[in-house]
């Protein structure tokens, strides 16, 4: 790494970073060009229903800038709880759920952020949709990738699958968390740290049905349904979760 590369990628393993010819990162600010994520978009949510058994509904357990109130901040939506269509309601996917491209892109980033450097979110796979250097990025994180750097994608095409973490029956809950992202510079930047000029916008452009159901209180396991009062939640996949850990 040469001076003048942002410390936020040093903590990042990364598999395919793209260098201008000094050997700098390639990244751009937001101007006045910047596009942003827009609802015309030809877009699909990146779980198909059909691929869980006795998927009803999602659930918005831990959902876009959940706590306006205190401020706690999420930058996107976690695919991490449904109802069934015997109205149960589980918490949890299973680690083979495939996570697809939400529209059609082309695989800008795929990289992992090792606890063990600092960085602890997870393999994520970055897609850039719209025009070459639009900013308009999809982020999905937990995803064990089937895609790599510069690989074109469908709408509805797989990209991965979701993974456990390697801590046995204990560990991060098996979720997707998707980002849609505007005015990110491109090719082989990172939305690790601060100061990247990007923006977060709500996945719930895609399809706001995600937020039909809201979890309470938002991200704890022990939240309830106004809905469904009566249901309880099941949690899947562990004995014990780790919650609110991205
Ligand atoms: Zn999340």
């Amino acid at each position: 790494m040469t001076d003048g590369v942002p410390k936020e990628i040093l903590i990042i393993n990364p598999l395919e970073l793209v260098f201008d010819k000094k050997n700098q990162i390639v990244r751009r600010s937001l101007d006045k060009d910047t596009k942003e994520w827009s609802p015309e978009l030809d877009t699909s949510l990146p779980i198909n229903s059909s691929d869980i058994p006795n998927f009803k509904e999602w659930v918005n357990w831990n959902g876009f800038l959940f706590d306006r109130e205190t401020k706690k901040g999420h930058n996107g939506f976690d695919f991490a709880a449904y109802v069934t269509t015997d109205n149960r309601v589980v918490l949890g996917l299973s680690e083979d759920t495939k996570i697809r491209a939400v529209a059609d892109g082309v695989v800008k980033q795929v990289l992992d952020t090792p606890e063990a450097v600092g960085g602890g979110y997870g393999i994520m796979i970055n897609i850039e949709h719209g025009a070459d250097d639009s900013g308009m990025f999809s982020t999905y994180v937990h995803v064990r990738p089937t895609v790599y750097f510069g690989v074109t994608v469908k709408k509805g095409d797989v990209i991965g699958e979701l993974y456990k973490d390697p801590k046995g029956d204990e560990g991060r809950l098996v979720h997707l968390h998707l980002s849609l992202v505007s005015g990110w510079g491109t090719r082989g930047t990172s939305i690790m740290g601060g100061g990247m000029h990007i923006r977060t916008d709500d996945p719930g452009v895609i399809d706001p049905s995600i937020y039909k159901l809201n979890a309470i209180p938002q991200g704890s396991s022990n939240f309830s349904l106004l809905d469904l009062p009566n249901a309880k939640v099941e949690i899947a996949n562990f004995k014990q979760i780790r919650v609110n850990s991205g």
